[in-house]
């Protein structure tokens, strides 16, 4: 079954009747604690899941990764786990699968894999990125970078989860921005936030928005031994107008992460985190962390002011 919204709602319908473990997991959601803190006048949520203890604490090296069956492969799926078939620009060839994602964060959450095995990098995918936020308008698109949050770096997809969950969407309108370029009618900001290094781009055509992206893309730094620039993108449609946020980063995980004892908190940061709702699958972690611990893993994960105004110059003088 192709992809459209009727084939979606009946899709979400018959995989929480058939398959208990997403039920039961989405079940769970209306019972999940939820917090509210605020950072320099910007509202995030602190939404404890204890589902999410798999994808937090994933082991992310390559060689944990040759060792496990890849979970995003069509052969290694659970047979109850169904999906509906997008294919991005007639490139028939490499179509995605849209399913259900069982250990959701969002009330509709979305995994969204290309069905062949490929390494997670966007370079050569941010138009299909942008064409799905179009065709799944009520929700937000998210790529998770391999190091910046993936738990299958091997395998390439996209997530979803209804709009009006992440608290930047409200609040993205309000941020002070500085322009840097226009191409064609596509604009490129700098988004002044608590996140240092956080560009967006405005667009109401996918090409303008696409050459945009290579174009930031090209000139941020890759660490080495990877192989593409440290981000966060979310995407979304309204009105005509796809608007998608890059976070660039510097590091996969935060002090805390690795701290031994009480200052440990398993917080593993990826769009949703980035988007202002950070996920913390234990309950001591929810019950201790505030805005001091939110505002240190922040500044860590994400580049320097100094890193920031590098890029931006680049970007200007280009
Ligand atoms: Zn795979």
């Amino acid at each position: 079954m192709i992809l459209n919204s009727q084939n979606l709602t009946a899709l979400f319908k018959e995989q929480l009747a058939c398959w208990e473990q997403a039920k039961n997991n989405y079940d769970a959601l209306n019972g999940v604690l939820v917090k509210d803190v605020e950072i320099d006048g910007f509202k995030l949520k602190v939404q404890f899941n204890p589902a999410r203890i798999i994808s937090s604490s994933a082991k992310v090296d390559s060689n944990s990764i040759k060792e496990r069956k890849c979970f995003l492969c069509r052969e290694n799926r659970p047979q109850v786990q169904k999906g509906l078939e997008y294919i991005n620009e007639g490139d028939i060839d490499n179509p995605y699968t849209v399913l259900i994602n069982p250990f959701p964060i969002f009330p509709k959450h979305l995994t969204i894999p290309l069905l062949g095995h490929t390494d997670q990098l966007i370079l050569g995918r941010f138009d299909a990125m942008l064409n799905l936020s179009r065709e799944l308008e009520e929700y937000t698109l998210f790529y998770n970078g391999p190091k910046c949050g993936a738990s299958a770096p091997d395998h390439f997809h996209f997530q979803a989860g209804n709009k009006g969950f992440l608290t930047i969407e409200n609040q993205y309108s309000n941020l002070n921005k500085e322009k840097l370029f226009d191409n064609k009618g596509a604009k490129l900001f700098s988004v002044k936030s608590i996140f240092k290094g956080l560009f967006s781009i405005e667009s109401s055509c996918v090409q303008s928005a696409v050459e945009i992206f290579e174009k930031i893309y090209g000139l941020l730094p890759i660490k080495e031994g990877e192989m593409e620039p440290m981000m966060n993108i979310l995407s979304w449609y309204e009105g005509g107008s796809f608007i998608t946020l890059i976070y660039v980063r510097d590091k996969h995980r935060p002090h805390h992460y690795f701290a031994e004892g009480d200052s440990n908190i398993l917080l593993s940061p990826a769009s949703v985190d980035m988007g202002g709702v950070f996920i913390t699958p234990l309950e001591k972690d929810y019950a201790k962390i505030s805005n001091k611990e939110i505002r240190e893993i922040i500044d860590e994960i994400c580049i320097d002011e100094q890193e920031e105004n590098n890029i931006i110059n680049k970007l200007k003088a280009n």
